[in-house]
């Protein structure tokens, strides 16, 4: 007789790689690749275990009983194996791995729910720590959710004893060299258990709504800062998660208008991670933004979906392209070409095109060739202090 005091595990699986079969083979040769993969899972799935597939690459193994946990390591190190030796497709012999999660415990420690969730969790794990790898849902995942608690509370701590900064990164007119504006980059160095990247905090802001303060210190801050020099214009980060916020345009306006800062001198850089989920919100926020005279941006262009349908179906009025990408066109053909490609239609729908992480004199000049209006990156000068800045840019206009 079963109940709910038997062991459960939930083996999640999600594919590496599955995404670049579809792009670089054409999604037939994805199809009948998860066709066949799902055959050879199917065949090996333990006795009273059950296969399901979640979603386009994802598929979960559930079992029960005493051996739960032992059987649900047993497939999940089959599957690791298979996928070990390419597999044939057609005429194709195709590459592809998986990340794994597992979770067990008894209906009366977690519900079924839970036990997925914690096996999406362990799963995740593995994506971040290298894929092509198993990972066991445990005390330790905790602790990492237990350093974004302890996080959390640092930022507020934080916020309230100012011990947050603005940098600022200069942007140059690639054609006449000049400095035409600057990216704001928030810093935390009086962090009282040391500095941390923004990377680090940002995410863990956006999840606890901790954003807002944050996202709203850095753009007063900024505006302030920049305000004095007015032939420069000022770029800021916003999260997907501030730009869901009804009130965001409200809020934009009233710090614009305390710090005096006009308008037309300020971007917005928002991600397509937002634009994504909501293109109705994302649509009428940009026009808002827009109909107040402030510039917005797509940043990070080529680390995600970028299709150009959103630069058509959005306004921007510029694309950044990631330094990920822009960073590869003096050693990457493709890159290159990628990038050629993206300023010609940019610039056909009358966007500015700003490049991201220009870190030596041959990415310049080739991002120069391809047509990039706007270049950013190490090679000019690491994000600094507002007065850094200014010196720096005194210096180099003597
Ligand atoms: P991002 O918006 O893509 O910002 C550019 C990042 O690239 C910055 O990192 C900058 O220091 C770095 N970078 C600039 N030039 C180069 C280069 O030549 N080579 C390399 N390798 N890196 C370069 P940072 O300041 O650590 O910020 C990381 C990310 O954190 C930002 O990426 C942005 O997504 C987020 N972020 C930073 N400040 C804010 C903020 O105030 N609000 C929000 N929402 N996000 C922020
Ligand atoms: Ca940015
Ligand atoms: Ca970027």
């Amino acid at each position: 007789q079963r109940g709910d005091t038997d062991r459960k595990s939930v083996v999640f699986i999600d594919l590496d790689g599955f995404k670049d079969v579809n792009d670089i083979y054409g999604h037939e040769v994805g199809d009948a690749l998860i066709v066949i993969i799902a055959g050879a899972l199917r065949d090996n799935v333990p006795k009273d275990g059950m296969l399901a597939r979640m979603g386009g690459d994802e598929f979960a193994m559930t079992i029960g009983g005493d051996n739960a946990e032992a059987l649900a390591s047993a497939f999940a190190g089959f599957v690791l194996d298979y996928l070990h030796s390419p597999i044939i497709v057609g005429e194709r012999s195709i590459h592809i791995g998986a990340s794994i999660g597992i979770a067990s415990g008894t209906l009366v420690e977690c519900t079924s729910t839970e036990l997925f969730r914690r096996a999406d969790i362990a799963m995740y794990h593995s994506k971040i720590t290298g894929k092509g790898r198993v990972t066991h849902y445990d005390a330790e995942l905790n602790n990492v959710r237990e350093r974004r608690l302890a996080i959390e509370g640092q930022i507020r701590h934080g916020l309230e004893h100012n011990e947050f900064d603005v940098w600022y990164q200069p942007i140059i007119d690639a054609r006449s060299q000049k400095m035409v504006g600057v990216e704001a980059l928030v810093r935390w160095p009086r962090r009282p258990q040391g500095p941390l990247a923004p990377d680090e905090f940002i995410t863990v802001a956006e999840t606890s709504g901790l954003i807002y303060g944050l996202g709203q210190f850095v753009l007063s801050r900024a505006c302030q800062d920049l305000e004095p020099y007015t032939d420069l214009k000022l770029s800021v980060n916003i999260s997907p998660a501030q730009f869901r916020d009804p009130e965001f345009e409200a809020k934009v306006e009233g710090a614009l208008a305390l710090s005096h800062f006009p308008p037309t001198r300020l971007q917005l850089e928002v991600t397509e991670t937002y634009v994504l989920e909501n293109p109705e919100r994302a649509r009428s926020a940009i026009n808002n933004l827009k109909a107040q005279g402030i510039a917005v941006a797509l940043d990070d262009f080529g680390t995600g979906y970028s299709s150009i349908g959103y630069l058509r179906r959005f306004n921007f009025n510029t694309i950044k392209i990631d330094k990920s990408l822009a960073g590869l066109v003096d050693h990457d053909e493709q890159a290159s070409a990628l990038v050629s490609g993206t300023v010609r239609i940019a610039t056909a729908l009358g966007m500015t095109v700003v490049a991201e992480g220009v870190e030596n004199e041959k990415q310049m000049k080739l991002l120069r060739l391809a047509g990039c209006d706007q270049l950013q990156g190490y090679w000019y000068s690491q994000p600094m202090p507002i007065e850094a800045i200014m010196a720096l840019r005194q210096q180099r206009q003597c």
